[in-house]
């Protein structure tokens, strides 16, 4: 399909409104590359995918959804020159409607200073490699839309940490937080440290809706996460809420009441998992034993150090609350003690009334 997409109306449109034409793009790539530090966790992770699963989405099972080819190293069947051929192809402008995601957080050579970190095939007429950042500064600016996957690629993440040599950052801190693709589409940023599966598959659905004009604008916050999926903090839908409401707290691993006082963040970051689980609803950081150390926050993880100290701000307000939680878990036992006994006129007494004596 060679329409112009930057004539075309349907990222502009504000949300809400129904102005877009479909269907718009009958026919999308995914150009993903990991080559970013990383260590290839998203694309392991999405395998796992049921809302939609992969397989859904690449086989057509999904109606009104633009035909997907992905082009993913992890995951392709093709090796070498011949997987790289869509990427050549792009960058060329001979592919006209691909969507990138990158993977990993992206090492710039303009800050680290000579020599590179990271690197995907070799250019075929002078041998040397392609440059991750090449690769970006080649397709991105021909994409319809930018997807970063993973903290790595949204934030910098763990490469990005102070002291790091690597000048690693994340690809809006790369292309601006402004960037803008040629279909007028934001960079959109989803993280997680791997990405929770069905965050980053709902979310590319959402993308292949947008692009076949079956939906507005994708809305998203100030750090380009997907509002839906972002809105809410790991505290609110921690199945330990009503300890940290009582004021109990676990004292070590393995006990089944709140975690904050081993250094759980979940009451300030904003994360779906506890909620959502990983795989099929199963699992979820806290609900599972684990405290939460902010991994999908663009301050992670430096902010979050040292890990398993209780967090500052954390101790204020669990020790505000010690007093009330304290009460409230003394008159809860009570009235859950007068709960559990039958009401006074019931016949509970030990005489029989059946009339069976046991002869
Ligand atoms: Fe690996 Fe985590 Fe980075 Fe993804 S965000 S590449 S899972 S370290
Ligand atoms: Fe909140 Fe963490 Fe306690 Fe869960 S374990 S209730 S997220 S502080
Ligand atoms: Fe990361 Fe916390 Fe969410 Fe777990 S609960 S995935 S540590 S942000």
């Amino acid at each position: 399909m060679t329409e112009d997409l930057a004539t075309q109306d349907l990222a502009v449109a504000p949300y809400g409104r129904k102005t877009q034409k479909a269907p718009r793009v009958s026919e999308v790539h995914v150009l993903w590359i990991t080559a970013g530090l990383g260590c290839d966790g998203d694309s392991v992770s999405i395998t796992a995918a049921s809302q939609p699963s992969i397989e859904d989405v690449i086989l057509g099972a999904i109606p009104g959804l633009p035909k997907v080819h992905l082009h993913n190293p992890v995951l392709a069947y093709e090796t070498g020159e011949e997987f790289l051929g869509p990427f050549h192809r792009a960058a060329r402008g001979e592919l006209d409607n691909f969507v990138l995601v990158v993977e990993g957080s992206i090492p710039n050579e303009k800050l680290s200073g000579e020599g590179y970190w990271a690197a995907m095939g070799a250019d075929p007429t002078t041998g040397q490699p392609i440059k991750t950042t090449e690769w970006i500064d080649r397709l991105a600016p021909k994409a319809l839309g930018a997807v970063a996957i993973g903290t790595c690629a949204t934030y910098g993440g763990i490469h990005a940490m102070a002291g790091n040599p690597t000048g690693c950052m994340g690809l809006a801190d790369y292309l601006g937080w402004d960037w803008k693709s040629k279909a007028g589409l934001p960079i959109v940023n989803v993280p997680g440290c791997p990405v929770q599966p069905d965050n980053f598959m709902e979310t590319l659905l959402y993308l292949l809706r947008q692009l076949a004009g079956l939906a507005p604008m994708i809305p998203l916050d100030e750090a380009l996460r997907p509002t839906w999926l972002f809105d809410n903090t790991v505290h609110n839908g921690c199945d330990r809420g009503s300890y940290y409401e009582q004021a109990d707290f676990a004292q070590e691993y393995g006990s089944r009441k709140c975690l904050v006082k081993l250094g759980c963040w979940g009451p300030v970051v904003q994360c779906n998992v506890p909620k959502r689980g990983w795989m099929a609803g199963i699992g979820g950081c806290p609900n599972v034993g684990g405290i939460c150390i902010g991994c999908t926050m663009p301050g992670f993880p430096d902010k979050f150090m040292p890990f398993m100290d209780e967090p500052p701000g954390a101790r204020i307000s669990s020790n505000a609350i010690m007093p009330y939680g304290a009460i409230i878990r003394r008159l809860r036992r009570l009235t859950n003690t007068t709960l559990n006994k039958e009401p006074k006129w019931r016949h509970n007494r030990p005489e029989l009334t059946t009339g069976y004596r046991g002869d």
